[in-house]
């Protein structure tokens, strides 16, 4: 069940045209935009005073999350309120964790492996979400300061979070995919209880990997394994990495220059926008070539160079405005900046623009990056 921006302004001020209509208070610039913000959940009730207790107690009942939210130090589970991820996103990643015995002769062996792995990405480095320390009244989980959370069995024992035991693989899925539909379709407060799914060791690694692939696409809200393999928890990472993202927020990066192979002031400049796959294509390519160089990522709206330019918002002057901004003229010595071969037909109003700069025009793909800096440096 849900509260539309509509059914939320019938209530509010402006729509009874009484005192304090759009008064800004709430900090949104009108009542209407307020109630947009509500039914989206991007702001919280008593951000207005104004509001009616009839409205109050319906956002209470209609607005509150089907599926509770449980938290183990700065990690959440659960807290979901779609069903599918193109409804509106998915709020908590489904947290991947390992559980180890203090008492097993080879559990310092595999505590190490644990917490060395890890994905980079260029935003975050991605490692094991948790691990669960069975016998571990004597192990000073805390000293470890690390990026991976850890809890005691007997304390993850008391959640409320409910179990699966991988078994049948059909049956598993039915429950996970029933379990869920019941809370959110149904507001069955019985299945509000985030949901985990337990590996026992010695599975075939290939079917763990396909049964895991599928429980992290349909619902399951943790997964806990008895063993740790590095190869598993790459897919699963980087499959996670693709559907806890927002569908409707362009996938971006941040603005900025970034740097690859340790740069310095005479190192070669590339330029592109911020949209997330453009940037990842081109940044691997860079990192991989083993030559020290600069990645200029313009503020476009996440938007790929060519839909940015058409949307004018990849323009010679925002180029400058963004460099200007960025200080690049004291960053580096070299007057020579690689745009896309894209945007070949800029080159000459990027280069009015910015008189300081020689413009290069580059690939159009990221794949021929590398030949194209063997020419350059020849
Ligand atoms: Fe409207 Fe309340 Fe916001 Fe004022 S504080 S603008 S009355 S929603």
């Amino acid at each position: 069940m849900h509260l539309s921006g509509l059914e939320i302004f019938k209530y509010l001020p402006a729509s009874k045209k009484s005192e304090h209509t759009n008064c800004k208070e709430c900090g949104c610039p009108t009542c209407m935009a307020f109630a947009i913000k509500l039914s989206q959940k991007q702001v919280n009730f008593d951000r207005c005073k104004y509001m009616s207790d009839e409205l109050k107690k319906l956002c209470q009942k209609k607005m509150k999350s089907p599926q509770k939210t449980i938290k183990i130090d700065g990690l959440k589970i659960g807290g979901e309120n779609v069903l599918y991820r193109h409804e509106k996103k998915f709020i908590n990643r489904t947290v991947f964790a390992i559980i180890l015995d203090c008492k097993s002769p080879d559990f310092e062996k595999k505590l190490n492996r644990i917490r060395k792995f890890e994905i980079k990405n260029t935003n975050e480095k991605l490692k094991v979400d948790l691990v669960i320390l069975k016998n571990g009244e004597n192990y000073k989980a805390k000293n470890l300061c690390d990026e991976i959370v850890y809890i005691d069995e007997k304390d993850f024992s008391k959640l409320s979070i409910k179990k699966i035991v991988d078994g049948n693989f059909k049956k598993t899925a039915e429950k996970l995919i029933e379990t869920r539909t019941k809370a959110i379709v149904d507001r069955n407060e019985k299945y509000s209880d985030p949901v985990y799914v337990y590996f026992k060791s010695t599975q075939d690694k290939l079917a763990l990997c396909a049964k895991a692939s599928y429980y992290l696409c349909k619902y399951a809200n943790m997964l806990v394994f008895e063993d740790f393999d590095e190869s598993l928890f790459s897919t699963l990472i980087t499959l996670r990495q693709n559907i806890f993202t927002d569908p409707q927020k362009a996938l971006q990066v941040e603005p900025k220059i970034y740097e690859f192979n340790n740069p310095d002031e005479n190192s070669i400049v590339f330029m592109t926008t911020n949209f997330a796959l453009t940037f990842y294509a081109v940044a691997n390519e860079l990192e991989d070539l083993n030559i020290p160089s600069y990645l200029i990522v313009t503020p476009a709206g996440g938007m790929s160079v060519l839909t940015a330019w058409s949307a004018e918002k990849f323009t010679a002057k925002m180029v400058a405005k963004t460099l200007k901004k960025f200080d690049l003229i004291n960053k580096v010595k070299t007057r020579k900046i690689i745009i896309p071969g894209l945007l070949a037909h800029m080159k000459d109003e990027l280069e009015k623009a910015l008189p300081e700069f020689e413009i290069v025009v580059g690939t159009i793909e990221a794949y021929s990056i590398g030949e194209f800096v063997k020419t350059q440096l020849q």
